[in-house]
């Protein structure tokens, strides 16, 4: 059945359909203007040879998008002069009220203004505005939290000219590219505060899972790549006169956690691991220590039967594990050993590559299936062999790494057991966490990167609707 629009815009306000009418107006008027635009579009739209159903999906957002802004801004001041004047923050009743300080921001639906009333707090002795704590807004950032999650994501995703460029596509919404940074990295300095929280209440009462009817082990992964960093903008020259480079590598410590009754098989085959925890931080061994420890606490450290450290030969993965679990289990990852036995056999085979694959084959087979102790018993007599030189000191290095690691390469009875005998995962975490902060070109502030990474990994770790609510908020259950 066609209907046909009567409705036709206001001759009193004098506004077409799509754009702001009078706030005056019922919704109820504002909808059936915006349902009138919708009819006309549709008709437009089934006429347009050149146009296909991409063309309505965009004419239809844009049609209803003055009535959503409105709708937005009713609520909005609603909602403002239903917030009782006490402060946010203590609670105490607020003192010398002021109404109608108006406050402009951008949300999903545009720009819209509210008035609300601010007072003085005598406990926390600064002036409030309870209105917009109740509605979500920063102290300063302009903009609704619908659009800081927006910002904070995708400055999280990808570099902040794309992310400007791809938000506006992709919603309308304009921010551009020092705002969305300023406004991504505001989110990031939040997302640092709630993990210090989340953290400090992991380590002062550890999560108490379902009781589980298997004992598990717990798998903790540690790995580290560098960032590049510069601060000092503009002062190169100065910094260089003075003998300083003015850009700087820095670590970024990278862990995971994960039961071993997590992992599994997709149909497919492929290894999965259903549920993990992640960190990245360039704020030192001491914060990877203590994030990874609340990450695999919140994970179920707690109730594990035992815990397991993997990492790579880098001495402060087991400095680090001595120190905050001194009781777990630690396993050098295998292709890492692997590859100090492949530079053993570089050094006494050099280009001959057929007798370098065939001393490194049965080695590498001894190291995985039997016994580490086999394969340094023939890494010693080696040694023993070679005449003092170069030769023998490079063949002892190594062979000193594999007595160090010894106790680390248990092998056997980890592929017994079902264990990861590798790093890959944390790997894994690195090479992803790298392409967005590695790219050509790229520094980073000491404060922007683990702002950005703070926000990347609480979205890794599906904790992203506690910096944003609504983000996990299902309008169908409402
Ligand atoms: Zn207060």
């Amino acid at each position: 059945m066609k209907t046909i629009c009567v409705a036709s815009p206001s001759p009193a306000s004098g506004l077409a359909p799509a754009r702001r009418a009078a706030p005056s107006e019922p919704l109820a008027v504002l909808a059936a203007r915006a349902a009138c635009a919708l009819e006309q579009s549709v008709e437009r739209f089934v006429r347009a040879s050149d146009q296909n159903l991409g063309h309505l999906e965009v004419q239809a957002a844009q049609d209803i998008q003055a009535l959503l802004g409105h709708a937005t801004e009713r609520a909005a001041q609603a909602k403002a002069d239903a917030t009782p004047p006490v402060c946010p923050i203590c609670s105490q009743p607020l003192t010398r009220l002021s109404p109608d300080h108006g406050r402009t921001f951008d949300t999903r639906f545009g720009a819209i203004t509210v008035q609300r009333t601010r007072g003085y707090c005598k406990r926390c002795r600064k002036w409030r505005t309870p209105a917009d704590a109740a509605l979500g807004l920063e102290d300063t950032a302009g903009y609704s939290p619908g659009v800081q999650a927006m910002a904070a994501l995708l400055a999280s995703k990808m570099p902040v000219q794309d992310a400007s460029l791809v938000l506006e596509h992709l919603t309308g919404v304009k921010l551009p590219r020092a705002t969305l940074d300023r406004e991504a990295r505001r989110q990031g300095q939040r997302a640092q505060r709630l993990r210090t929280q989340l953290d400090q209440q992991a380590a002062a009462k550890p999560k108490q899972l379902e009781l589980t009817l298997e004992p598990y082990q717990m798998i903790i992964q540690l790995d580290a790549w560098n960032i590049r960093e510069r601060d000092d903008w503009g002062q190169s020259a100065a910094l260089r006169r003075r003998g300083q480079e003015p850009e700087r590598w820095h670590w970024v410590y990278t862990g995971t956690c994960f039961r071993l009754d997590h992992r599994g098989q997709t149909a497919g085959g492929r290894p999965v691991i259903t549920e993990r925890g992640f960190v990245a931080t360039r704020q030192g061994l001491d914060a990877l220590r203590e994030q990874l420890h609340a990450e695999a606490l919140r994970r179920g450290l707690g109730q594990a039967a035992g815990a397991l450290v993997l990492g790579d030969g880098a001495v402060w993965i087991w400095r680090l594990a001595d120190d905050r679990w001194p009781q777990a289990r630690q396993r050098l990852d295998f292709y890492h050993a692997v590859q100090h036995l492949a530079a053993v056999g570089r050094t006494l085979f050099g280009e001959d590559k057929t007798r370098f694959r065939a001393w490194l084959k049965p080695l590498v087979k001894q190291l995985k299936h039997e016994s580490a102790v086999k394969v340094i018993r023939q890494l010693d007599e080696v040694l023993a062999r070679l005449p003092a030189g170069s030769a023998a000191e490079a063949v002892a290095k190594e062979v000193a790494y594999f007595h160090e690691h010894q106790d680390r390469m248990d092998y056997r009875a980890a592929r017994r057991a079902g264990e990861p005998i590798g790093s890959g995962p944390v790997e894994a975490t690195c090479r992803q966490t790298q392409c967005r902060f590695k790219r050509p070109g790229q520094f980073w502030s000491r404060h922007g990167d683990e702002a950005l990474l703070c926000l990347e990994m609480f979205w890794r770790n599906d904790r992203w609707h506690l910096l944003f609510p609504h983000t996990s908020f299902d309008p169908a259950r409402n």
